[in-house]
């Protein structure tokens, strides 16, 4: 039998991804749709997908009895919600959703219990892959830089997988050459460098989704690992995946890495 699939966010840019690519999965069947806004509509006149199923609002029982994954793509308040329920009822949950705090982790690993729960910030497996490969390279080279480049809407900078990136191959090796430069002509030229020496350098442009350079350099080379994100579907091929794993990732599981076999 089909894996049963509940989509929490579901009128939401990612949620309507999420559906759509459920819906497309011959293994997976979508049977809840999960949003405050649009409650009552179905998923046809939310999404244009072909499905008569109606939006409620809030995870319940026994309405939603027969989900054995909800994927969250929501807000970091809401989401917290969605998983006491998940947790409380049993049901496997699988988390895009971005923003929780170490407090909120230490919580959903304490509560996932009875069912298991996977969250991670990025779910496009080459970005994974990108911070993987730069990791493994970072002992082998002396410098190295880390470029992303975002649409022309992103607020933060760095973003989030740059920091990932940073914090990984810091981990990895520590041994990076000191950042030459001592006059700077335009302040911020050298991007942001933390104390290990790696800069981040972050571009915003519009046309741009989501990308990410890793340079590393060493006497007489140099390695660029890079990955492009070009839409929102780059996400699903994780999220798939990490739907058809969770019943066999025990508690809680961060990044999806341990889905990949990685
Ligand atoms: P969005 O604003 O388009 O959608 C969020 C949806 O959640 C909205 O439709 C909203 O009505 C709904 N919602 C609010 N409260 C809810 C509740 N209690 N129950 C169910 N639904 C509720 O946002 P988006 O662009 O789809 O992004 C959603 C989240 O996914 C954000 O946190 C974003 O950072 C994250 N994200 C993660 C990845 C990844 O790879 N992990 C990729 C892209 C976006």
């Amino acid at each position: 039998m089909n894996l049963q699939i509940g989509v929490l966010g579901a009128s939401g840019r990612m949620g309507r991804t999420v559906c759509e690519a459920v819906i497309d999965d011959a293994d997976l069947d979508l049977v809840a749709a999960v949003d405050p806004l649009n409650v009552g509509l179905d998923l046809r006149q939310v999404t244009g997908l072909p499905s008569d199923l109606r939006v409620s609002a809030a995870p319940s029982k026994p309405q939603h009895d027969g989900v054995e994954v909800f994927v969250d793509f929501t807000v970091r308040d809401a989401a917290m919600n969605n998983l006491r329920w998940c947790a409380d009822n049993g049901v496997h949950a699988v988390v895009g959703t971005t923003g929780f705090s170490d407090e909120d982790l230490r919580e959903l690993r304490e509560i996932f219990v009875n069912s298991n729960c996977l969250v991670a910030a990025n779910f496009a497996i080459g970005a994974v892959l990108m911070m993987r490969f730069a990791e493994l390279a970072a002992p082998w080279f002396d410098s190295a830089e880390i470029i992303e480049m975002h649409h022309e809407n992103k607020v933060d900078a760095p973003s989030g997988t740059a920091m990932a990136t940073l914090a990984r191959m810091r981990e990895a090796s520590d041994e990076w050459l000191e950042d030459p430069t001592r006059k700077q002509l335009l302040e911020g030229s050298r991007g942001g460098i933390d104390s290990s020496g790696i800069a981040v350098h972050s571009v915003r442009m519009r046309g741009l989704v989501a990308h990410q350079e890793v340079l590393l350099g060493t006497t007489g080379q140099s390695l660029t690992i890079r990955h492009d994100s070009y839409d929102r579907c780059s996400f699903m091929p994780g999220v798939l995946l990490a739907v058809k794993r969770i019943a066999t990732l025990p508690g809680l599981t961060i990044g999806l890495e341990a889905a990949l076999g990685i």
